[in-house]
């Protein structure tokens, strides 16, 4: 084919594809170090791996814990021969990563809503539907929800959030705030906290143990934390975790190590390429710093937090930056472990508890070591969502409504024990 032919071809599949990131050959690999040398050496290619092109999509812990990383094709060979060196022989769980990616979207690109009643649940769903669904279910609900804008983000995106309320009682109530999407690639944690939501919207006056706690407390909900990496993800890269602003030849700060609490010590990175870069000060991300003085606004306000991620299936409280325990350590774990038995009861799915620090591994400026340390918040966790990872980041959209009933379940159950443990 002559070029003048070809040239005009390949700008005519670059406007139908969007310029998006491809993920052709890339492949995802659990392994499970064995020793300590096996884990310091893994916790040695996690500090390089920016430079190696590896991907960690669930870092070095401890021994006997899984990690999963992503392995572009072009380093394949290498990175299993010097894994092969270590004594790891890794399982591939996802052969071509760019499949599993096409796979997801040829199920999400028909999912558009005219009314409430055609929101589909069960599908992911990108910002503008996000929104729009917040809007519809407002509006069919007035005097149960209202909306209210958090900030707006570095490229200008409103972040949206909602509240909902029960009957008036006449005496203040303790508010719980969660929030989803902090993490741009992890879709499951918006598409859970939109179920969640909804269920305590449209099941108060139904469900008993719903309407229990909707009245017991006020419910400050925030499906899409990071909304320009989120909306990044759907448009150009599957694959983004962090905010989109600029810093030297880089993008994004890992909006979970921004906090101003022990900021940017063991585990965050200074350097702005790295996908757990803590930014150039903390709070430097304006969506980290709108909802740090949403939940700082009005002192003792709220009583719990959650920060919702994937994946690992872990609920987790203070602290992230030590592995100490803080003072509230039997009250918080006790409440994590109703909600963690409460969830499984639902489907079976497996969860560990814990402190942040010592269930995975320490991070410093994460959001519930600022939520419980600073803004004083008892109930501060972080939750990573299904699965163990089998898909990971691309969980198949078919799991989001059992993730979503075992997930209220674990909420409701936290919801009594904060009410009866002040
Ligand atoms: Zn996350």
């Amino acid at each position: 084919m002559a070029l003048s032919i070809i040239t005009p071809l390949l700008l005519l599949l670059g406007v139908v594809y969007g310029q998006r990131e491809r993920y052709k050959g890339h492949q995802v690999w659990r392994l499970t170090p064995k020793s300590l040398t096996q884990l310091e050496y893994l916790d040695n290619l996690r500090q390089k791996s920016h430079t190696k092109e590896v991907d960690f999509w669930k870092d070095p812990s401890s021994v006997g814990r899984p990690v999963v990383l992503r392995v572009p094709s072009k380093r394949r060979n290498e990175i299993y021969i010097e894994l092969g060196l270590q004594g790891f022989v890794p399982e591939v769980t996802i052969k071509d990563l760019q499949q599993n990616i096409d796979e997801e979207e040829s199920l999400y690109t028909q999912n558009s809503f005219a009314d409430l009643k055609d929101f589909d649940y069960s599908k992911y769903h990108p910002l503008s539907e996000v929104n729009a669904w917040m809007e519809q279910i407002a509006a069919k609900y007035p005097e149960r929800v209202t909306l209210f804008n958090i900030s707006s983000s570095y490229e200008g995106r409103t972040i949206r959030a909602m509240k909902i309320v029960g009957k008036a009682t006449g005496s203040k109530k303790p508010g719980f705030f969660f929030d989803g999407g902090i993490h741009a690639r992890e879709w499951i944690s918006p598409a859970t906290v939109i179920y969640m939501a909804a269920q305590l919207i449209e099941q108060y006056g139904k469900n008993r143990s719903i309407t229990e706690v909707v009245d017991a407390l006020d419910w400050f909900i925030l499906p899409v934390f990071n909304v320009d990496g989120y909306n990044y993800t759907w448009t150009t890269n599957r694959m983004w975790r962090k905010t989109r602003s600029k810093h030297f030849n880089c993008y994004g700060v890992d909006p979970n190590r921004n906090w101003d609490w022990e900021w940017c010590k063991q585990g965050a990175s200074k350097d702005p390429c790295s996908d757990s870069y803590c930014g150039p000060s903390p709070f430097s991300e304006s969506e980290v710093k709108g909802v740090a003085d949403f939940l700082n606004a009005v002192p003792g306000r709220f009583r719990a937090y959650i920060d919702f991620h994937s994946f690992s299936q872990l609920w987790m409280t203070p602290w992230g930056y030590t592995k100490d325990l803080p003072p509230d350590f039997p009250l918080q774990n006790a409440c994590s472990a109703a909600a963690v038995d409460a969830l499984t009861a639902v489907h079976g799915t497996k969860y560990k508890y814990g402190t942040l620090a010592r269930v995975i591994y320490i991070s410093s400026g994460s959001s519930a070591d600022w939520t419980y340390g600073a803004a004083k918040i008892k109930y501060s966790t972080g939750v990573e969502l299904r699965d163990t990872g089998k898909y990971g980041f691309l969980l198949p959209a078919d799991q989001i409504i059992p993730s979503g009933e075992e997930t209220l379940q674990g909420l409701l159950a936290m919801a009594k024990f904060i009410v009866n443990n002040p």
